[in-house]
């Protein structure tokens, strides 16, 4: 039975974080014992530069203390990530990161030299190139911070893994999982591997950053922070991601990589056989949380005829730049896989999309940095009420 921890924690003040973070091990059986000499890839999630309190990436401080609890028990920590589009070492000039790798003195490590990780009970992808760095690591200790996410719905634990994947590598993964469902059943394939796939397996512990969440249309510059005042824990992602939705509050059917994880039966196959440990849900519960927007009615059923651009046009939602924000830095056009954004016509100062060849990953949206792109109704989606 899969135990989750879940404590509240309203600061991001060091000792706090530390107190917290330990009980948080403490709870789920953790032995800080086994942290001794061990090499520790510690993935926060850092999917682009951005300030602490936008919630966009872990919060540094929360990375910080994780990292002194790792040397502190005499185990060698190693940041790990693979942000979106820009290299890691950039990512980690431009943020507080910075400051608490160099203090800390802590190894960076290398996420773009790849090895394949094989998988045979995946559904469909036995085979992924991931960052290198994990084969080499003893533990992994996955940070995730709660988002929305406008195709997963929520990103956590499971969804932060996708990060092993190195940089743009991630975008292309889209077109070969291009609806919701299939983008999900790879990211467990995915979780899969990472969990089960290593030989020996490798311990990944999931320690979430929910202290300051995001809400709305995450999980980048568009989300909004949202204070959860959560810390969870567990060895079991889905699990934990289960117990942070319920803390949210959301529909948790939307959330396809919990839903369709518990058919997995990855650890746990429902919501009965999950412990949480600490607070109850009900006591972390916000009196509102704005949830991501569904791309449709049949994101569930997206699959031919409804994947042609006349279904796409009429009833799903596409990313819109909005002049008035643009800043024409074409970030959204290097991030799209499917080439359907391409340089301004003139017309209007913002990039051109090619609606028939969008694939609505609303990856541009997630990664513009002057939250410019919005999601605009399909012209017939009203008529669906969807
Ligand atoms: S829409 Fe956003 S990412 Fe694209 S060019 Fe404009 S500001 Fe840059
Ligand atoms: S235009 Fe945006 S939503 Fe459409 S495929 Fe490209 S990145 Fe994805």
């Amino acid at each position: 039975m899969p135990t989750v921890s879940l404590l509240r924690c309203d600061k991001y003040e060091n000792r706090v974080l530390k107190d917290v973070i330990r009980q948080s091990l403490a709870n789920i059986g953790f032995d800080l014992k086994s942290l001794k000499k061990a090499r520790v890839v510690v993935k926060p999630n850092l999917l682009m530069p951005a300030k602490d309190e936008k919630a966009i990436i872990t919060h540094s401080e929360f990375f910080r203390a994780v990292v002194q609890i790792v040397k502190q028990s005499g185990g060698i920590p190693v940041l790990l990530e693979s942000p979106a589009i820009h290299s890691l070492e950039r990512t980690i000039k431009k943020t507080s990161y910075a400051q608490v790798v160099e203090s800390e003195g802590i190894e960076v490590g290398n996420p773009t030299k790849t090895r394949t990780l094989h998988y045979e009970s995946a559904k469909k992808f036995k085979h992924l190139d991931i960052s290198g760095e994990y084969f080499g690591a003893d533990l992994i200790l996955n940070l995730p911070k709660f988002k929305t996410h406008g195709i997963t719905y929520i990103t956590g634990a499971v969804k932060l893994l996708f990060g092993a994947i190195p940089g743009v590598e991630k975008s292309k993964m889209h077109l070969r999982a291009p609806t919701p469902e299939e983008f999900s059943e790879f990211i467990l394939d995915l979780y899969g591997a990472m969990t089960y796939g290593f030989s020996p397996p490798k311990p990944i512990i999931h320690i979430m950053d929910a202290i300051l969440a995001q809400e709305g249309e995450g999980p980048g510059p568009a989300g909004k922070p949202k204070r959860l005042n959560a810390v969870l824990a567990g060895d079991n992602g889905i699990a934990v991601d289960y117990v942070a939705s319920r803390v949210a509050g959301v529909d948790i059917k939307k959330a396809l990589t919990v839903v369709n994880g518990f058919k997995r039966n990855y650890g746990v196959s429902s919501a009965d056989e999950i412990s949480v440990v600490g607070e109850t849900i009900e006591t972390l519960r916000p009196s509102h949380f704005e949830p991501a927007t569904g791309g449709s009615i049949f994101s569930n059923m997206f699959r031919w005829p409804f994947t042609t651009p006349t279904f796409k046009n009429l009833f799903l939602d596409r990313p819109a730049p909005r002049e008035e924000k643009c800043t024409l830095c074409y970030q959204c056009k290097k991030i799209c896989a499917s080439g359907a954004i391409s340089e301004s016509d003139g017309r209007k100062k913002v990039p051109s999309y090619d609606y028939n060849t969008c694939i609505r990953c609303y990856c541009c949206m997630e990664i513009c940095p002057e939250a410019a792109i919005r999601k605009e109704r399909g012209w017939l989606q009203w008529a669906l009420g969807s």
